[in-house]
């Protein structure tokens, strides 16, 4: 099954996405029609591996205060830093100001159109590329994050799973869009969207669904997973959580932090400072010449 194949008397299962799309869209500041490159490619960043909940306010402030890849890049990373808050990962921060760097020396700190000079950016992989390519420029470009995958392999290929990242993917989304330059780039948001909020992980919510009369997956009975089961990260007690407390003192504190004050953030000596280790090689964390921690200057 193709996604432009259609039951008799039914939409091309693309154009049905994007009809739903126009009535059940959340209404995210960064898609306002118009919106800055720049800011699309913020958001995609900061959304890489957190929800939208928690990205929305961050992603406000940013714009409000960094408002051009300019303003980013003359920004000294221990504010970026700080400004990246509890989202997570917080090496996307440094890796978003050298993005910003890179777009104010290469590109007259205009955020290129082109994939390719996207990808070229430190930071910007594949998935974030064709997302800030569409949903900036306006580009039929197939968008394919872990949302899309679930739809495509349900929708066209009847498994409940998507498994691991194929190659097919970007050829599999792209069959399933409109003919039609201006919904394709609907389409691609309105897949991803469809993901997120009704094509659910988990048990999927398919009385809700526009297309659950052409998918494979439910024609098919409904079959279980039947490869391995899925991996469900935990966090408490995880190095995550232990980088996470120790930067949120160095985050509070105004002057560099004496080592006995990152003590009391976690208990266990061995993984603290195997915790400070990563962060001082991932760039996070200075060592000040007295022995002292602080964010990089
Ligand atoms: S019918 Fe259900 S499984 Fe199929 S695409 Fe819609 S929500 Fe997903």
């Amino acid at each position: 099954m193709t996604g432009q194949s259609s039951t008799a008397g039914s939409a091309p299962a693309g154009e049905s996405i994007v009809d739903w799309y126009a009535a059940a869209a959340r209404d995210l500041p960064w898609r306002t029609e118009g919106i800055d490159p720049w800011a699309v490619l913020v958001s995609e960043v900061m959304l890489q591996q957190t929800p939208v909940a928690r990205v929305e306010p961050v992603w406000r402030s940013w714009m409000q205060r960094w408002p051009t890849p300019a303003d980013l890049a003359a920004t000294p990373p221990a504010e970026v830093i700080r400004a990246w808050g509890k989202l997570g990962y917080p090496r996307r921060a440094l890796r978003l100001r050298e993005a910003a760097i890179a777009v104010a020396e290469r590109h007259d700190g205009v955020v290129p159109a082109d994939v390719a000079a996207l990808e070229a950016l430190p930071g910007v992989g594949t998935y974030t590329a064709r997302a800030v390519a569409c949903f900036g420029y306006g580009r039929r470009q197939p968008v394919v994050d872990t949302n899309v995958r679930r739809v495509v392999a349900r929708l066209v290929h009847g498994r409940a799973e998507a498994g691991n990242a194929r190659a097919a993917d970007l050829a599999d989304i792209a069959a399933l869009a409109p003919e039609d330059d201006a919904r394709a780039v609907r389409f691609s948001v309105a897949v991803m969207e469809l993901g997120a909020l009704v094509c659910v992980a988990g048990t999927p919510r398919c009385g809700a669904c526009p297309v659950r009369d052409r998918c494979a997956w439910r024609l098919a009975g409904s079959p279980a997973h039947d490869g391995p089961p899925r991996r469900v990260q935990k966090f408490a007690g995880t190095d995550r959580q232990v980088r996470g407390r120790l930067l949120d003192v160095l985050r509070a504190a105004e002057e560099p932090v004496d080592p006995a004050a990152l003590e009391p953030a976690w208990d266990d000596a061995a993984q603290r400072s195997r915790c400070l280790d990563s962060l001082l090689a991932d760039g996070l964390v200075e060592q000040t010449p007295d022995g002292s921690f602080t964010l990089p200057t």
